[in-house]
């Protein structure tokens, strides 16, 4: 597979990226962490900042940032769950506002540990916009802003001037704003952190997939691959929508396809145009978001809308998809007319881990020498720093303020058992968030009302 990595994203083709070793032989470690995505890599670094003595090895099947990790849109939000609403309806005031106060403090953690390492990944405290492109949206930007104040959490209400202020489109009406939020380059950024890793003693092996990870009697664990066995006392699943292959974990986690199309680079003249000056994230209120941010060179990155719901893993055949590349075009047009003059450059994909909450996981798998930590259901860049925090605390501690957040606390919801009736609610519920965006005057209908009901 030498280089097709680099074909996967617009991040990951930048650059001159070697892969580093590959496993040859069977080795030892304290704890093997399986996935070098952001996952991974903040936990590996998390454990060695906490114990400089562990031994930490990293298994990564194809290159760090393969996955979701380097391929994403680049938005490191503070946003657990669907928004701050629906988390604070599912565990109550008190325990969303404690996530969203972690999670502001992950956000400067991210950007202060890249500067700390000259780790160049365009990061931008850019902060992040979300808008409203119709009423059933007002409502939605109105129920955060309401959860938000009761928590006293920073969100800016913006009127619909206060939203043109930030970037015209004649689909905007209101939003809101919060300052703690970051855009960077992904795959970058996962280098830059494989990097700082290695350089605090982790070992980090590219090119070797993991077949297994078996505990051996509940006194250690093995990582088993084609190249020789990792022995070890514990064992960290990091491998988000990968670890489908994983029959507990796959009884509550499902693969989302998440798309992304790119401009060419647009003019100053353009940018002036629809006057985003800022280079802040902007979000939708969509429940199947749109999202959209300016590249380093001057593109619009234009991402999100149908993401397919599908039953089994990733296949990387999803990889690419012309039809939605279109109609993700179809709504960039929509919201920018006045940018009938760009051209769309390209697209691509990733596997997301989709959970039925949007609550990543973190917890043991069969006894207590497995961990496994993954289902940000989209929103993983920002909470993965948060996550690598827990997974060091669940690792080295009997238990933090960490490890009482949703993560750890709240039981991940299951999916139904079998093959037939898990297609079935995948593709009945895909179906029915696409007609709530679509056509939100004709969600009167009992499911589109019922998805409101259990969404809003
Ligand atoms: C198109 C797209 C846009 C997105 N936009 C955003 C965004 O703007 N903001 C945001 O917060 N989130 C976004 N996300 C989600 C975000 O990228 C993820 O939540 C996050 O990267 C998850 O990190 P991870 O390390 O858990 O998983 P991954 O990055 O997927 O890492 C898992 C790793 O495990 C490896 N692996 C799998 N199986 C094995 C095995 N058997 N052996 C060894 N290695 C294995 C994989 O190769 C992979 O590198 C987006 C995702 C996609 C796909």
């Amino acid at each position: 597979m030498m280089g097709d990595w680099k074909t996967r994203s617009f991040w990951l083709e930048q650059g001159d990226y070697t892969p580093g070793e590959r496993l040859d032989g069977d080795e030892t470690a304290d704890v093997v962490i399986v996935g070098g995505g952001f996952t991974g890599l903040w936990s590996a670094i998390c454990l060695k900042e906490a114990d400089p003595s562990i031994e930490v090895t990293v298994l990564e099947q194809k290159v760090v940032g393969f996955g979701a990790s380097g391929r994403n849109g680049g938005f490191a939000m503070t946003i657990v769950g669907r928004n701050i609403h629906q988390l604070a309806k599912m565990v109550g005031d008190t325990r969303a506002g404690a996530t969203y106060r972690a999670m502001h403090t992950a956000i400067g953690e991210i950007e202060d540990f890249a500067t700390s390492e000259a780790i160049e990944a365009d990061i931008w405290r850019s902060g992040n916009l979300t808008v409203s492109n119709g009423p059933e949206q007002d409502v939605r930007i109105r129920q955060d802003l309401d959860a938000a104040e009761r928590m006293g959490l920073p969100f800016t209400p913006l009127d619909a001037d206060q939203v043109q202020a930030y970037a015209h489109s004649p689909t905007f009406r209101i939003g809101h704003f919060e300052d703690q939020a970051l855009i960077l380059d992904p795959a970058a950024l996962s280098r830059g952190l494989a990097d700082a890793a290695r350089r605090r003693g982790v070992r980090i092996l590219e090119l070797t997939p993991v077949d297994a990870v078996e505990d051996i009697g509940g006194l250690r664990v093995e990582a088993r691959t084609p190249f020789g066995t990792v022995h070890a006392d514990r064992a960290v699943i990091a491998t988000n929508a990968y670890a489908h292959s994983i029959p507990e974990l796959r009884r509550f986690i499902f693969t989302i396809y998440a798309y992304i199309t790119l401009t060419e680079p647009l003019t100053a003249e353009q940018w002036e145009r629809i006057g985003w000056e800022s280079r802040c994230g902007i979000e939708d209120k969509r429940i199947l978001v749109h999202f959209s941010r300016r590249t380093a060179d001057g593109r619009i990155l234009w991402g999100g809308r149908d993401a397919p719901f599908m039953s089994g893993g990733p296949n990387e055949r999803h990889d690419r998809n012309q039809r939605l590349f279109d109609r993700l075009e179809e709504t960039f047009r929509w919201t920018f007319p006045g940018l009938d003059d760009v051209a769309m450059d390209r697209g691509w994909a990733g596997p997301v881990c989709g959970t039925v909450d949007c609550i990543a996981s973190v917890n043991w798998l069969r006894g207590q020498r497995i961990l496994y930590a993954l289902g940000y259901a989209g929103h993983g860049v920002g909470p993965s720093r948060l996550v690598g925090k827990i997974v060091r605390d669940m690792l080295l501690t009997d238990g933090t303020e960490l490890t009482a957040l949703p993560f750890v606390a709240k039981k991940p919801v299951p999916l139904p058992p079998g093959r037939v009736l898990r297609r079935l609610l995948l593709d009945t519920s895909h179906k029915v968030l696409i007609g709530v965006d679509e056509n939100p005057e004709r969600a009167d209908r009992a499911l589109g009302r019922f998805a409101l009901r259990v969404l809003q």
